[in-house]
Parts: structure tokens; C-alpha cells; sequence
């Protein structure tokens, strides 16, 4: 990282492509360095909106799945929707065209605008035009293209392209925008305001709607029964673009065709909740083009007659219709709710996270399926927290196609005898040995966790000694600083066995603890607090044999080998369910597998299904077992008797979000006397082995700040907070940035127990 540029002397566009990984770096140290504070303030308020929004939807689970059966059903049946839009446009009036590449998309456009003599186009916010690089071809050709939305105009000024799917100029603060028009117009305008700036642009861009001779627009969606465009937008200048000038060409994808008008209603609830928060946006336009009224003549000009093109996008959607993992992305609607929730979306934005043209956690299939595999590189920014999951309308696994990807781009990398010799020593399956080392080191962490405790002092002796980090930076990538947890001297498995059981009380259900290889090999302690925990109720408890789970495989893009973990532990776990045991897991990106990733992975769905229904997060179990047999928490675990004190300051994992098993362990500690504040961000930002990696050190660190500022805060009124974490990588992460020491939860607990 020490060799990269000063941030402020790199332009976006030198770094829209980041197939060289040389440029993705350069580009997280461009946005950190410039554009951070304006992305983290709009990506995060969309996302405070969003959540207050669809919350107000009483049917929102109904809604995205009607949305997403509508997506499924027009993908499916995509060549026939073709054919009947075809043949519905063309009995409106109107001229339709499916063009196979973006070559020859921006030819069609080019040549109707030279036939009908076109001087200046107006457009219209389009995703699709930026992926075919529309603006170039028709310049060339010697015709003005103006940008009417705003953010649009402020980009091509700024010669930059979006860094969001609807808030293409959101890494632009007010005082950003003010100093760039000043540089590029001239003005005695103060514009030190956001209406100064706008009304400074709505003045430009009358001219241009006034004296334009076509309008080039997007679509949201397309109904192949009528031939109809839905268009979403703020600021009206869509409606002007489609209405004023006789010509209106609209470009979309393929994928926007749905079947009917009526399935309009469904996105229009979800589209613009999902993106702004709005529960409408300002114009929402359901045009049937060519339109019948007349079109705009300037004064002492005749109106001419209107035309309508319908230029229709292929581009590679084809093939990915045809790909199994591509297939899903084809159900996005780009409504950004995947890049607002996203930790490490809000704190660079689609300048870093995001290639030449889409951004975020789902535009590496996007860039994938329309360009090349390698333009997909930034999708290395996923962590795979699955934030995006629950929030995206449609319900698309981002993670699962992420991961995906990076398996591809491992296979595409050239073999070598060190990859293979280390992928065999440490636990690769044949198939993921072209994978980097750095791959197959974070992906094999069972080995290294039971190389590591089997000789611990040696181990945790060698990591300090000099070189050692330089060693491990150079050869595996492990950022020298971030600070490597020592080795513990006994295993989970160990701790246990040396632990007497108490009687069982008879307590329903018995558990089994599945001794999850982050916890056995990192944190065995964590792992025998949260057993004394559950035990202290009266609950039967054993603890399963350590296997890995395929988490830490799967997360480097080696699915053979996370494939057969999870086809191994599987019935492992399958066998205590038949038994009558309930499975508890502490670390929730495992409890994670179990409940969503397994159905990726494992072979026997029905094996699957049984165990999502029936793992647990240790509170979570606890939570509903002292619910219904009406336990008095206070009393078994009287928060007075901490010796950390009573006031917490807790943070819950990302994935034990997503699974829905966070809220449980709060009302587990308020019910037990303690004063709790919980932090409000999606993801600490370590996320396994992401911060320790030395290319996502720096962004790692500064994701973590926005949860390190929330626990500071809380701190503020009495004095420290206790700090409480559920999962291994906060508690890293959290270390590191506070500096003090964090507790698991079940840690918290089995203090208060006598
Ligand atoms: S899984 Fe997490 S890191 Fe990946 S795109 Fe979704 S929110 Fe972002
Ligand atoms: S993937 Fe989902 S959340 Fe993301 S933009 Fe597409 S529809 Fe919205």
C-alpha cells in the first residue's frame, strides 16, 4: 500500500477497471481519501429510510416474494415476452430493436439520430447507456449528449462515472459539487447551497430540454403485453426527456420485460422503499409510447411528428440466463438497497466496491455477465456478511454469487507446484489448488487452528519472532498489523472433556453444541462459558466433534473443498437431530451455514432442511426455553454480580442478524439486570479473514470506526461500557479499535452464575 498514489491525484475513471488488482487498491485508498464522508452520510441515510419504510409495510415478506415470482416466471420465459413486446410495440407505432451487443446497440442509436439530423439529445438517467458507453458513439458522430438528472450532470462535468446505481453523484459532497462548477463555469454565483446548485443546473438544462431535437431514456420495467415503460424518478427531468422532443429512444435490458402492466404495482411499492426509503418517488410515469399528443415546439417552430424506438439489450444477459449461478442477477431491479446495507458499500462506494459500470455486492455478476470474469474483481470486497439478503427485494443471495465468482476467478489462475504442494498439505480439494495462497491459508483455518493449539507455545512463540510477520505478510498476506490472537494450550473438545457434567435437570430440549472450529481452536473458553450457561438452566448438553463447516472455505472461493465439509459434518450433526437433540452453534456465521448456506452445499436437501430447522444460537435456545418454562433470569444470572459491572455495550453479528437470532440474546441480558445499548452498524468490517488481509487492512479498520464511534459515544454517559460481541471477528475488530477487552455474551452470564 505505501507505493500507491496520493488519493487526490487519482480520477475515478483511471480506476474503473480493476481487473489489475494493482488498480482495486488504489481505488479503496482513492475513496477513503476522498469520498468516504459523503458516501457513508447518503448510503446510510437511504438505508435508515429503507428500514423505516418497508417496516411500515404490513405485507412486506408477500410483496418480495410476489416480486421475486414475477422476476423468476419473466426470466423463465424471456425469448416469448420477447416476441410478444416485439410485436405490441410495433402495433403502437413504435420501431423495435434487440440488439445482441453494445456495439450493436449504440450503432442502431447513432445511426436514427444522424437520420433524423439531431443537433442535441437529452438523456435520461440510464445504467444501461453507461454500459454500452452510449454517450461516446453518438459524440462522435458530432451530436451534443446532455445529462438531465442532476447527479448525471454533475458527472459528465466532472468527466466520472456513477458510483451508484440510483445516486449515480452520491460520492459528491455540497461543497464538492460547489467547487467543481466553479472550476468548469463561469459564474459570480455564490452556489454555496444546495438550491443555489440546483436551480444553476435546472437553468442549464432548460435550455438544452427547450432546444433538444430527441430523448434518450432508460426503463425500469417493460410490460410485454402493451409495449409499456414504467420510469422511476425524483426530479422530472425523465418526464421532460420522453415527452418534449418528437424522438424518444428508450434503452433498457433485457431483463426489464415483464409480462404485464399490472405487474407494475408490485415494484412500485418495493422500487422506490427499497432505494430511498420513499414510499413513492416524486414521478412515477407509465408511458405508452409513441405518445399521441403533440410534441414540444419552440416558439415560431412547428412540432414535429413523434417516433418511438425501443432498443432492447442483450449484452451477455443471454448467457447468463443460461449460467446457473449468473441466472439470479438477472432478477435485480437496481434498486440499491444491497449497496446501502452494506458495510463496506458505505464506507467506499461503487468507485472501489463497483467496476466500469455496476457497483456493489451484485455488480460483480453484473460486470461478470456483461463484460468479462476479471472486470468482477471488486466483488473481493464481499465479505459475505449477508446484510443484503433480507433486504433486497427480490431476495438475491449477493454472497453465494459472490463466492461463486471468486471460485471462478481461483480456476482461472495458472497452477504451480507451491499451490498444489500446500492446497495437499493443508486440506484443498484437488479442484481448489490452483487457488492463491492467501486463499488456501484463510480457507484451511481448521488445519492451522489444529496445527496451531496442538504445539501452542511453539506456535504462538514463532508468530513474534522477528520476520515472522514479514513472512507471513509476503507469503499469505497477512497484514503484519493487525494483531493475531495467541493459540489457546487446550481445544473446546479438551476443556470439555476435562469438565464434569452437572445431572441433567430434564429440561426440554437436550442440545448438542457443535464444536465449531473457530471456537475449538480460538476461543475455548467462549465455547465452555456458553455450555455453563445453558447447563445453569437445566438443560442437557454435549458437544459434538470439531469439524469444520466449509465457512472458511466457501468464503475464499474454494467450494469443492467447503462442499465436502459440509457433505461431511452434516450427518454428523443429522445423527443428534434423530436423537432428539437440538443443535446450538456459537459462532453465528456457522449457525448461518446450517440455517442457509448448507442448501448451497450439501448434497441431501432433506438433511438440509432439518438442520436449519433445528440449530439455534446458544441465547437464542436460552431465550425460549426461559420463556415458556417462565424462568426469573435476574435471579439465575443476577447482572450485580458481574464483575465487568451492569452496563453493556453490545454489538451482534451480522449473519446472527440475518438469521434472525440477535434481538433474543439482548433480551436475555436486559432480563437478566442489564443495562444494555446495542450498536446500530450492519458489519464491524473484520468479517473472517477480510481485515486481516493486507490488501483490506486499511478498509477493514476504517468500516470498524463507525461501530468504534457508537461504542465511544456510549462511553460517554457514566464512564466504559462492558463490550459484548457474539462473534470471533468482532471481537477482533472491536479489540483492536477499543483497545479493551471483549466478552462473549454467554461469558457475561456464566460471571453472574455462583
Ligand atoms: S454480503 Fe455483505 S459484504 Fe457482501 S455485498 Fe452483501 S452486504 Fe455487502
Ligand atoms: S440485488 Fe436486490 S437489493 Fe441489490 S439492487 Fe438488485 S434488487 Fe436491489
Amino acid at each position: 500500500m505505501a507505493t500507491l498514489p496520493n488519493p487526490a491525484d487519482i480520477n475515478p475513471r483511471q480506476v474503473a477497471n480493476k481487473s489489475d488488482k494493482k488498480r482495486l487498491l488504489e481505488a479503496i485508498r482513492m475513496t477513503l481519501g476522498v469520498q468516504s464522508p459523503a458516501v457513508r452520510h447518503n448510503t446510510q441515510t437511504f438505508n435508515r429510510n429503507r428500514y423505516a419504510a418497508t417496516a411500515l409495510l404490513p405485507d412486506y415478506d408477500a410483496l418480495k416474494d410476489r416480486a421475486r415470482k414475477i422476476k423468476e416466471n419473466a426470466i423463465a420465459n424471456l425469448p416469448e415476452l420477447l416476441r410478444t413486446l416485439e410485436a405490441a410495440v410495433r402495433a403502437n407505432g413504435g420501431h423495435f430493436y434487440l440488439a445482441k451487443t453494445a456495439a450493436d446497440a449504440n450503432r442502431y442509436i447513432r445511426d436514427v439520430l444522424v437520420r433524423h439530423e439531431v443537433k442535441l439529445v437529452v438523456k435520461g438517467k440510464s445504467i444501461t447507456s453507461e454500459e454500452t458507453r452510449l454517450n461516446h458513439e453518438i459524440e462522435a458522430a458530432g451530436i451534443t449528449v446532455a445529462e438531465t438528472d442532476l447527479a448525471e450532470f454533475i458527472l459528465q462535468v466532472a468527466d466520472e462515472q456513477p458510483s451508484h446505481i440510483i445516486a449515480p453523484a452520491l460520492h459528491y459532497s455540497r461543497e464538492r459539487i460547489t467547487a467543481l462548477f466553479k472550476r468548469k463555469f463561469t459564474t459570480d454565483l455564490p452556489l454555496d447551497t444546495g438550491e443555489e446548485l440546483t436551480k444553476f443546473a435546472r437553468e442549464k438544462l432548460r435550455q438544452q430540454f427547450i432546444a433538444a431535437d430527441a430523448g434518450i431514456s432508460g426503463a425500469n420495467f417493460v410490460a410485454a403485453d402493451s409495449g409499456s415503460l414504467m420510469l422511476v424518478e425524483s426530479e422530472g427531468n425523465i418526464r421532460m426527456t420522453t415527452t418534449l422532443p418528437p424522438l424518444h429512444i428508450a434503452i433498457a435490458g433485457i431483463e426489464k420485460v415483464v409480462p404485464s402492466r399490472t405487474d407494475f404495482g408490485t415494484f412500485i411499492e418495493l422500487l422506490p422503499r427499497s432505494g430511498t426509503g420513499q414510499p413513492l418517488t416524486s414521478y412515477v410515469s407509465i408511458l405508452h409510447p409513441p405518445l399521441k399528443a403533440e410534441s414540444f415546439a419552440a416558439p415560431g417552430k412547428t412540432a414535429k411528428p413523434r417516433e418511438f424506438h425501443m432498443v432492447l439489450l442483450d449484452n451477455g444477459r443471454s448467457g447468463m440466463r443460461e449460467d446457473p449461478i449468473l441466472h439470479e442477477a438477472l432478477y435485480c431491479i437496481r434498486c440499491s438497497a444491497c449497496l446501502n446495507s452494506c458495510a463496506n458499500f458505505e464506507t467506499v462506494g461503487g468507485h472501489a466496491f463497483g467496476g466500469e459500470t455496476y457497483s456493489g455486492g451484485i455488480g460483480g455478476s453484473w460486470e461478470a455477465g456483461t463484460g468479462t470474469l476479471w472486470n468482477a474483481r471488486f466483488s473481493e470486497l464481499c465479505t459475505a456478511c449477508s446484510r443484503c439478503i433480507s433486504n433486497c427485494p427480490v431476495r438475491i443471495d449477493i454472497p453465494w454469487l459472490n463466492e461463486n465468482l471468486r471460485q471462478r476467478m481461483n480456476l482461472d489462475q495458472p497452477t504451480s507446484a507451491a499451490k498444489s504442494a500446500f492446497g495437499a498439505m493443508t486440506g484443498s480439494a484437488p479442484e481448489d489448488r490452483r487457488a492463491p495462497l492467501q486463499k488456501q491459508f484463510f480457507g484451511n483455518y481448521e488445519t492451522f487452528g489444529r496445527w496451531g493449539t496442538s504445539l501452542a507455545s511453539l506456535s504462538n512463540t514463532s508468530m513474534n519472532l522477528p520476520g515472522a510477520r514479514a513472512f507471513m505478510e509476503s507469503v499469505f498476506g497477512v497484514d503484519r498489523r493487525r494483531t493475531l490472537p495467541p493459540f489457546p494450550k487446550k481445544t473446546w473438545e479438551h476443556l470439555y472433556r476435562e469438565e464434569p457434567a452437572p445431572k441433567p435437570a430434564g429440561l426440554q430440549p437436550p442440545l448438542v453444541m457443535l464444536a465449531d472450529v473457530f471456537t475449538n481452536y480460538g476461543a475455548p473458553e467462549r465455547g465452555m462459558a456458553a455450555i455453563r450457561v445453558l447447563r445453569a438452566i437445566g438443560l442437557d448438553i454435549v458437544l459434538s466433534p470439531a469439524m469444520p463447516d466449509g465457512r472458511a472455505a466457501m468464503s475464499q472461493g474454494m467450494m469443492e473443498t467447503a462442499r465436502r465439509q459440509a457433505n461431511a459434518i452434516a450427518p454428523m450433526l443429522r445423527r443428534y437431530i434423530d436423537e432428539g437433540r437440538k443443535i446450538v452453534v456459537l459462532e453465528p456465521s456457522v449457525l448461518a451455514m446450517l440455517r442457509s448456506d448448507f442448501r448451497h452445499l450439501i448434497d441431501d436437501q432433506t438433511t438440509w432442511t432439518i438442520l436449519a430447522e433445528n440449530s439455534f444460537e446458544p441465547l437464542e435456545m436460552l431465550w425460549q426455553v426461559a420463556q415458556r418454562e417462565n424462568l426469573d433470569l435476574a435471579r439465575i444470572f443476577p447482572a450485580g454480580r458481574s464483575k465487568h459491572g451492569s452496563r453493556l455495550f453490545y454489538h451482534s453479528h451480522c449473519q446472527q442478524r440475518t438469521c434472525n437470532s440477535a434481538s433474543q440474546t439482548i433480551d436475555v441480558l436486559r432480563a437478566a439486570g442489564f443495562d444494555v445499548v446495542t450498536s446500530s452498524v450492519e458489519c464491524c468490517g473484520m468479517a473472517g479473514s477480510f481485515g486481516y488481509k493486507r490488501e483490506y487492512y486499511e478498509l477493514s479498520v476504517a468500516v470498524g470506526e463507525d461501530l468504534f464511534a457508537q461504542a465511544r459515544r456510549a462511553d460517554q454517559e457514566g464512564g466504559p461500557r462492558a463490550l459484548v460481541a457474539s462473534g470471533t471477528s468482532c471481537h477482533e475488530q472491536l479489540f483492536a479499535g477499543m483497545g479493551r477487552e471483549v466478552l462473549h455474551p454467554a461469558e457475561l452470564l456464566a460471571g453472574c452464575l455462583e
